[in-house]
């Protein structure tokens, strides 16, 4: 087995801090699996430049990385501000809606939700940039919602706002996502996260519009307020993933609660097969220390102990001051947790088709045989999607594919490595090629024993198979 090797990926969103050619060329000798655009932060144009660098770097340096487009959906933010607002306990402060006239001489700011007025109650808490500055509502009008402020901060533009078990009446899929998603099909991404996601239907609507754009990406839900965890088993049926948004749930839902909910998505996610991302602060403190605290490699280790298919980064690799060093982090402890998870197959999965059931007899025969690994071949991801899934502790997943949207997909389930190559007309010399590839890149050694999955011809009909095959 590669040095290179571990079955948990790493995603890192890109920013100011590391959107350069040289960082971006930095990131992904590190190690970074997969990029994020964060589309509360980014404009159309930036993606385009972007993914211009990320493919054209990860092609000169020979390793690839998928790239995932997160979109803002229905989530409420404030409007642009002059100069940051200072506001205090027992402050009168003031959100009204795009349309109306500010106040004059006291304090407030625009909301780009006019339905706003109408779903806070008087009473509620409306919570301002991720939960740091809290308000309860006073009274309000059609236009305006005039609040108390509880906890003091400041208030910049383009604040997030959250009102926890409020359902926001807005559209799954927001005028500016259809924009966003427009301009990151052109561009070639290969995942869509949606954000706010509360019910499975949500997945539909944002899956008909990729259809409509001709784009495969895979679409990743993200869960991160009440109704999304009510709804968990549904969305994660008609997800292609799940991506535990903690910052948001860290504030929609009882903070103290969020572990139990972090174990529940990962668990409804083994179940039916389907990859799950841990993300937010996950090293937050990376932000501005070299070092994360001890707490923070606890966390970090929880989520490769649930066995999650990958960790993300936030804050530490937009604006941070040591996104390589929190790249490195995450690598080290990846490495240092893996080995010690358990390496009993996921018991949970619920594995439909034959083949699919065959799958779970090759990780079996690969954990066996020791020092082994699983050839794939697939033009569709699945069968490398549910080999992720059984989670073979200790065995790799080598997941060959001729469609390069796939080989790029394929970067996200835990233990899957894939490479892209030309599949020949005949299966042998198919299977062959993907061998020597595999050995010349050092993955595998002479002698080793692999478990390939397959299909032979038998007379003239088409038998999927599961070989045994020592490297020559
Ligand atoms: P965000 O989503 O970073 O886009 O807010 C992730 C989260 O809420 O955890
Ligand atoms: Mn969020």
């Amino acid at each position: 087995m590669s040095d290179f090797y571990r079955h948990t990926k790493i995603i890192a969103t890109l920013g100011p801090a590391t959107e350069s050619e040289a960082m971006i060329t930095r990131l992904i000798t590190e190690g970074v699996d997969i990029f994020r655009l964060n589309m509360a932060h980014a404009s159309q144009e930036w993606v385009e430049e972007v993914m211009a660098v990320i493919r054209r770097t990860s092609t000169e340096i020979g390793r690839h990385v998928g790239v995932m487009m997160d979109v803002k959906g229905p989530e409420i933010r404030t409007g642009m501000v002059e100069a940051p607002i200072l506001v205090k306990a027992g402050d009168r402060f003031e959100f009204h809606i795009e349309t109306a006239e500010p106040p004059a001489g006291s304090p407030a700011v625009s909301v780009n939700y006019p339905g706003l007025p109408g779903d806070l109650d008087v009473g509620a808490t409306v919570l301002v940039d991720s939960g740091l500055i809290r308000m309860k509502v006073l009274e309000k009008d059609a236009e305006r919602v005039r609040c108390e402020v509880l906890t003091p901060g400041t208030i910049g533009s383009k604040r997030h706002l959250n009102l926890p078990g409020v359902t926001v009446n807005l559209p799954a899929l927001t005028a500016k996502d259809e924009g966003d998603l427009r301009a990151g099909v052109a561009a070639g991404i290969d995942f869509v996260a949606l954000s706010f996601v509360r019910q499975a239907s949500d997945i539909g609507t944002l899956r008909t519009f990729l259809e409509r754009l001709e784009s495969n990406a895979r679409i990743i839900a993200k869960i991160e307020d009440q109704a999304g965890v009510r709804n968990m088993k549904e969305i994660v049926c008609e997800a292609d993933g799940i991506m535990v948004a903690r910052g948001d749930l860290g504030i929609e839902i009882d903070y103290h609660k969020l572990p139990l909910v972090q174990t529940e998505l990962i668990r409804a996610c083994l179940a039916e097969g389907k990859p799950v991302i841990i993300a937010t602060h996950l090293l937050e403190t990376m932000i501005t220390s070299p070092m994360p605290t001890r707490a923070e490699i606890s966390d970090v280790s929880n989520a490769i102990r649930e066995q999650a298919d990958a960790v993300m980064l936030s804050g530490e690799t937009t604006t941070g001051a040591y996104p390589l060093e929190s790249v490195e982090v995450m690598k080290n402890i990846i490495r240092s947790i893996e080995p010690t998870v358990p390496s009993q197959l996921n018991p949970e999965i619920r594995l439909r088709e034959p083949k699919a059931k065959m799958l779970r007899s090759a990780a079996v025969l690969a954990q066996e045989l020791g020092n082994s690994g699983i050839v794939v071949f697939t033009r569709s991801g699945f069968l490398a999607y549910v080999l992720g899934a059984l989670r073979a502790r200790g065995v790799p997943i080598y997941a060959f594919t001729d469609v390069e949207p796939v080989f790029r997909q394929l970067l996200l389930p835990w233990g899957v490595e894939p490479f892209l190559i030309e599949f020949s007309d005949d299966p042998e010399e198919t299977i062959l090629n993907a061998l020597d590839y595999l050995k010349r890149k050092d993955w595998v050694a002479s002698g080793d024993w692999l478990v390939v999955i397959t299909n032979i011809l038998a007379h003239k009909t088409i038998v999927d198979a599961l070989q045994l095959r020592q490297v020559k």
